[in-house]
């Protein structure tokens, strides 16, 4: 069951990722060597709720805390804890909220200090990834073009896509029909119409493919301990371009900042 929202709701929906979007920009400047991802995860909270807003992802399943935060050849599913960053990590921050009863979900990859050439990279392929898919995501196509798309850009670069996570339709509910993986075959999957609104997350690994789950019974890692990025816009379809509801400029003037 595909659920399409009106322009109306889509507005909605826009608000809801903006609140996000400018949650990971609220944080951004406080990620740095000698700060934990505990601190981070409080700072989103207090923001969030300040803003009217209810962090969506603590509560969910099980999960304990308000961002996912996912360090290193952690590939998502990190919980925040007292671990310190140090320069040269890099760090996944997934966030979700619940703002008048509409979901906004956004990731971003976050360097600490100054991090290897080759892992920049890997964040620079990964976010390009993103777009490369988001421009595939009309009206008329289907989803396997957002996946094939996702797909070609990070192997070109000589990277691997995680393929047990995907992408999905947001609403009313974080998590609805249809998914959208970061691999596949054009022409394939759902046709995509106005209305529909899903969240393109790729996640890419330097290294391998395959994962591992950790016995905390979240946390996902690289099977092979190379690192990992993630980055996630909420898209409503549209004909002829997509209407991307989240935004990553209120966090790269923060980063062009520091
Ligand atoms: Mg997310
Ligand atoms: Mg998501």
């Amino acid at each position: 069951m595909l659920y399409l929202k009106t322009d109306e709701e889509v507005g909605l929906l826009r608000e809801s990722n903006m609140l996000v979007s400018r949650t990971l920009a609220e944080i951004a400047s406080f990620i740095k060597p000698g700060i934990t991802t505990l601190y981070l995860d409080n700072l989103a909270e207090k923001y969030i709720r300040d803003h009217g807003g209810v962090p969506a992802f603590k509560g969910y399943g099980g999960f304990p805390k308000t961002l996912c935060t996912s360090v290193n050849d952690e590939v998502v599913h990190g919980i925040p804890s007292d671990y310190v960053l140090k320069e040269g990590d890099i760090i996944s921050i997934d966030c979700g909220v619940i703002l008048n009863g509409w979901y906004g979900d956004s990731a971003y990859t976050f360097a600490v200090g100054e991090i290897d050439g080759n892992v920049k990279r890997l964040l620079e392929y990964t976010k390009v990834s993103l777009e490369d898919g988001v421009r595939e995501a009309v009206a008329g196509n289907r989803i396997g073009d957002i996946s094939y798309a996702v797909q070609a850009r990070a192997e070109s670069g000589g990277y691997s896509v995680v393929r047990e996570l995907v992408g999905h339709g947001i609403g009313k509910r974080l998590h609805e029909p249809p998914e959208v993986p970061n691999y596949g075959r054009r022409g394939t999957g759902s046709k995509m119409e106005k209305g529909m609104v899903i969240c393109i997350e790729p996640m890419i690994n330097l290294g391998k493919k395959e994962t591992v789950q950790m016995k905390d019974g979240w946390t996902i890692k690289t099977a092979d301990g190379k690192p990992s990025a993630h980055f996630e816009y909420a898209v409503a379809i549209d004909k002829g371009e997509a209407k991307v509801l989240t935004t990553f400029k209120f966090i790269e003037e923060v980063i062009n900042k520091m």
